[in-house]
């Protein structure tokens, strides 16, 4: 069906930071398909690692142990929140488990109608419980109704945060920086206001890290450079390094919220999903590469803001919104980039948002900005005095 706009290329080979299209071209992708190649494309060991695992056990449904699922859900458990883990098959399904822990856990305070807050802005998903959350989209009339039981607040609204969260609360569900929306962080005291208001209703707080996580912003949770700990946090994109995979990574207690036949999915955590993700957490979840993904998202940073027609850049390590000037036209400039070998992306007009591997070189940073420089010095040209 005709649900998305794509660019006229078709990639057929990547490896690194770099792709190629099928009439051979070389491209630096500086979105890594959308945070997910965040190892960068076919990195070897996750290539070894899946053809090994494919040839030995692909699938055997969970009605059964596999070994893989084991290991990914203690390492995932270990590095964060400490309790269980539900696998899933992306991002958005990741959401829809921690939305039944939050009303479930609700409904064993005895709210019968029990209300998840989320931030304007907000991404949560497609599916119709993490679409519900995700404002913007639940307002396309066309697709409704929505599920009931979800509000937002203005993004940053440390008050309206507090004053939303009450008796009813289940949960609030935010992304620690917004990515869809045109990389927009959340504030430390807006995090606060979140777990103390969570706190004081005995809700749960759900931090979305599907894109976030796995390192993109130079921890491996983004929650871990904030104040707060959530109650959940939910991963996909990268965790696969390709892989369909997402997850649900609770606290010993909220982990305990869920029984046999609350939630479940067939293809969840399977050995071959799960390996890759194995493969991809060894390599990102190393204090070395996180602290090159900070420095070289400071110097990317600086290197962006010397450009005349950045007005300011948004993000953390990795995952960085370009604001633009006023009157340039982000999405002409992100086809003219393609053109040149660039791969960005443009989540709002007059921001470029940037999320190369993990893995990307210093002088790989330098030819991106060069390539900026270029076509924004091309495009201001062409306007119209
Ligand atoms: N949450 C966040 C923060 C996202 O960025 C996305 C995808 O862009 C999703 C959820 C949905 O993930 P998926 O597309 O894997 O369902």
């Amino acid at each position: 069906m005709r649900t998305y706009r794509r660019a006229p290329v078709e990639f057929v080979r990547g490896e690194g930071t770099r792709l190629w299209d099928a009439d051979g071209r070389e491209y630096l992708d500086f979105l890594a398909g959308i945070s997910v190649c965040s190892v960068g494309h076919c990195h070897p060991e996750v290539v070894d690692a899946v053809r090994e695992q494919a040839g030995r056990l692909m699938h055997v449904s969970n009605l059964f142990h596999t070994e893989p699922m084991a290991q990914l859900a203690a390492r995932l458990a270990e590095s964060s929140l400490g309790g269980r883990v539900f696998f899933a098959n992306s991002g958005t399904e990741a959401n829809e488990c921690a939305i039944k822990v939050a009303r479930k856990h609700a409904h064993g305070r005895g709210i019968a109608e029990p209300e998840i807050v989320s931030f304007a802005g907000d991404f949560h998903g497609r599916t119709y419980g993490a679409l519900s959350a995700t404002p913007g989209l639940a307002a396309n009339e066309a697709l409704g109704p929505m599920l009931p039981g979800f509000r937002s607040v203005p993004l940053n609204d440390a008050g309206a945060l507090r004053e939303a969260v009450g008796e009813t609360t289940a949960a609030v569900l935010i992304e620690p920086i917004q990515g869809e929306a045109g990389v927009y962080p959340v504030t430390d005291e807006a995090l606060l206001a979140a777990r103390e208001a969570c706190d004081e209703a005995g809700a749960l707080l759900i931090l979305d890290e599907i894109q976030t996580g796995m390192g993109r912003t130079g921890s491996l949770w983004a929650y871990q450079q904030t104040p707060v700990r959530p109650d959940l946090l939910t991963t996909a994109k990268a965790l696969g390094g390709g892989l369909p995979i997402g997850a649900c990574v609770a606290t010993p207690e909220a982990g305990e919220v869920l029984g046999p036949g609350d939630h479940g999915s067939t293809f969840a955590g399977g050995p071959l999903a799960a390996t890759a993700a194995l493969t991809v957490l060894e390599i990102v979840d190393d204090p070395a590469l996180l602290r090159r993904v900070r420095e070289l998202g400071a110097a990317l940073r600086e290197s962006l803001l010397g450009l005349e027609e950045v007005r300011e850049v948004r993000g953390r390590g990795l995952m960085l919104g370009v604001g633009l000037e006023e009157g340039i036209d982000a999405h002409a400039l992100g086809a003219d980039l393609l053109g040149d070998g660039l791969v960005v992306n443009v989540p709002e007009p007059g921001t470029l948002r940037l999320l190369p591997p993990l893995t990307v070189e210093a002088e790989e940073c330098e030819r991106a900005v060069a390539a900026l420089h270029a076509a924004l010095v091309a495009a201001t040209r062409a306007a119209p005095a």
